[in-house]
């Protein structure tokens, strides 16, 4: 078993932390939260005072951190000229695709194995280690990190070199936030024409216009398997995430200089929601304000 350092340990790192310290790995924990380390403490982890003292002498070192700026610090502060030569870096926080690729280049300029790791599932399979996994990097980053990632995850899929497995969640994130919009609007416009919601989702749900945001996740309360919808959009996950990763997307098609023309239209329909709804419910709580203007 292996020495692993932890760094953020919030919603998702909490449970992915917890999980690795379950398969008998040394997790060695830091968050800036006292909860978060306290919490740690609970599930088997041992808190440490600051990253860099996490980090030294780990083999790998796990990052689960808001967004790039966060990995990029941690890494230049924390992480270069404090890990040990070869030590193996898995961020699986979802950040931009260029923040990636360059740390990636940072580390093995520091003799270190980098791979960018994001993850599919929100905060229950990050507790009940069924999430799954995109991996960034090299053939020997993708062998060395499944090692610790099979331990949190459900399945762990190379997607390409370094920055490739953000580049998936960013696609996958636009997709199903793209699904989503439409799918709500779809249920509205039904409502409109004088469908039942239940007879709507029985036909869509085995015809053409299928997808997991109808058959999986429906944004309608009683209708389809239970959803956050049933909850009155509580839990789930945040449609303030949801904005951040569609601006993920916008960012990596300008950088790319890809045409993304409902993937843009997509990230204004969340950030209309965000700014005068709560961010923290449920993506799907968009077909709200759709419901409420048609009356
Ligand atoms: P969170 O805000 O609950 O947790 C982030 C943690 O990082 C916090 O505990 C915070 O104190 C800590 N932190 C911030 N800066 C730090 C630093 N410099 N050093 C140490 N700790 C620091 O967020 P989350 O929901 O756990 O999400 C983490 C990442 O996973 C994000 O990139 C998010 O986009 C991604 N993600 C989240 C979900 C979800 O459903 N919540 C799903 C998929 C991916």
């Amino acid at each position: 078993m292996a020495t692993v350092a932890f760094i953020g340990l919030g919603n998702m790192g909490g449970g992915m932390a917890a999980n690795l310290a379950k398969a008998g790995h040394e997790v060695r924990a830091f968050d800036l939260s006292a909860d978060a380390l306290e919490r740690a403490r609970d599930a088997g982890c041992t808190p440490c005072a600051d990253a860099a003292s996490a980090v030294a002498g780990a083999d790998a070192i796990v990052t689960m951190l808001p967004a790039g700026r966060h990995v990029e610090q941690t890494y230049r502060d924390s992480v270069f000229g404090v890990a040990s030569p070869g030590a193996l870096l898995i961020d699986c926080s979802t950040i931009d695709v260029d923040t990636a690729k360059r740390v990636a280049i940072a580390a093995e300029a520091q003799g270190l194995v980098a791979v960018d790791a994001p993850v599919s599932g929100g905060i229950a399979a990050a507790a009940a280690s069924t999430l799954t996994f995109m991996v960034g990097g090299n053939d020997e980053g993708f062998r060395r990190a499944g090692a610790f990632l099979s331990s949190m995850g459900k399945a762990v899929i190379h997607a390409g070199a370094s920055g490739a497995g953000q580049a998936a969640k960013v696609c996958n994130n636009m997709i199903l936030g793209a699904t989503m919009a439409v799918t709500c609007e779809a249920f509205a416009l039904a409502e409109k024409l004088g469908l039942d919601a239940q007879a709507f989702y029985d036909i869509a749900s085995v015809s053409s216009g299928q997808s997991w945001s109808i058959t999986s996740y429906c944004p309608v309360r009683g209708v389809g398997p239970v959803t956050p919808a049933d909850r009155e959009y509580q839990g789930g996950f945040a449609a303030a995430l949801m904005l951040k990763d569609l601006r993920l997307a916008k960012e990596a098609a300008a950088s790319a200089h890809a045409d993304i023309p409902v993937g843009a239209r997509a990230a204004e329909i969340y950030e209309a929601f965000v700014a005068s709804n709560d961010g923290a419910l449920d993506f799907s709580a968009i077909i709200r304000p759709l419901l409420e203007r048609n009356g």
